[in-house]
C-alpha cells in the first residue's frame, strides 16, 4: 500500500443536533471537506455520545440510527444514516485494542447523532462502512490517548478516523439568546488550538493545566476526549491544522485535521 493510501484523521466540532437539518457555514464546511477526502475503506468514529464501561466497537452488519436527544422537531427523528457496518473490521479493531480488553458490540449501540449529524454531510451517500468506538468512562485522558495511539495503523489500512465532539462544551451556561463568545470559552479554545498546531499533546492531555477556564470549558470530558483520539494518531512528521474556529456562547466548533490540509 502506498503512502498516499494513508487516510487522515479529523476532529469535528458538532454542536447542536439541528445542524443535521441545516444548510449553514458549519454544514457547508463539512460538505466541502467531504469532497476533498479520498474515499476511505471504512470510517471509525469516536463520538462524544457513546460512553461505556470498557472499550466497545459497533460490530453489527447494519447498525441502527440512534436519535439520542429529546425535544427536537420530528424531522430530526426522521433522519436515518443507513451506512453498513463491518463486523470483520470490528473484530480486527478489537484485536488491535486487546491490551484495553476492547470487544465488538453487535447489537447494543448503533450510530448516534455525534456520528451521523456530521457524516451525513461528509459522506451523504452513507455507503462507506462505518463503525463507532466508545469512550470508556473509567479511563483517564492519558489512557484515552493510548487507545488512540493503538488505532494509528488503521489509517494506513485505509480507515478514516473521525472524532466528533466539542473542545468547549458547557450546555448549562449556554444561552440561545446570547451567542457572543464567552471570554473564558474563547480563551480555552484558543489555547487548545495553539497546542494542536504546536503538537503539544502532553499539554492537551493535561488540559486542566491550561487554566481555571478549563473547568468551565470541559465540565465533563465526553466532548473533549474525541480530540485526543484523533491527535494520538498523528505521526512525528505530520502537521495538525485547525479549522472552523468559531465560539458560540459556551460552545466551540473548532476542529482539527491530521494528514490533510485544514
Ligand atoms: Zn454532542
Amino acid at each position: 500500500m502506498s503512502a498516499s493510501d494513508r487516510q487522515p484523521a479529523l476532529f469535528l466540532g458538532h454542536g447542536s443536533p439541528m445542524n443535521a437539518l441545516e444548510d449553514n457555514a458549519l454544514t457547508r464546511s463539512w460538505v466541502a471537506l467531504g469532497r476533498r477526502l479520498a474515499r476511505p475503506k471504512a470510517i471509525l468514529c469516536v463520538s462524544a455520545h457513546w460512553e461505556t464501561k470498557g472499550v466497545l466497537i459497533t460490530g453489527g452488519a447494519q447498525p441502527r440510527t440512534i436519535h439520542d436527544f429529546y425535544g427536537f422537531p420530528q424531522a430530526l427523528y426522521d433522519v436515518t444514516y443507513p451506512a453498513p457496518g463491518d463486523p470483520a473490521l470490528a473484530e480486527a479493531i478489537a484485536a488491535r485494542l486487546s491490551a484495553f480488553r476492547a470487544r465488538a458490540d453487535v447489537d447494543g449501540w448503533g450510530f448516534d447523532h455525534g456520528t451521523w449529524s456530521v457524516l451525513k454531510f461528509l459522506f451523504p451517500q452513507a455507503d462507506v462502512p462505518l463503525l463507532q468506538l466508545s469512550l470508556d468512562l473509567r479511563k483517564t485522558p492519558a489512557e484515552h490517548y493510548q487507545v488512540g495511539q493503538a488505532l494509528t495503523g488503521l489509517r494506513d489500512e485505509g480507515v478514516l478516523i473521525v472524532g466528533s465532539g466539542n473542545i468547549v462544551h458547557n450546555l448549562r451556561l449556554f444561552n440561545p439568546r446570547s451567542l457572543a463568545p464567552l471570554p473564558w470559552a474563547q480563551s480555552f479554545d484558543a489555547a487548545v488550538a495553539a497546542k494542536i498546531t504546536a503538537h503539544d499533546h502532553a499539554g492537551l492531555i493535561d488540559y486542566p493545566s491550561i487554566g481555571p477556564e478549563a473547568a468551565l470549558a470541559v465540565p465533563e470530558p465526553d466532548h473533549y476526549l474525541p480530540l485526543l483520539y484523533v491527535l494520538a494518531t498523528q505521526g512525528p512528521d505530520e502537521q495538525a491544522g485547525v479549522f472552523n474556529e468559531t465560539v458560540v456562547g459556551s460552545l466551540s466548533m473548532t476542529s482539527a485535521a491530521v494528514g490533510i490540509a485544514a
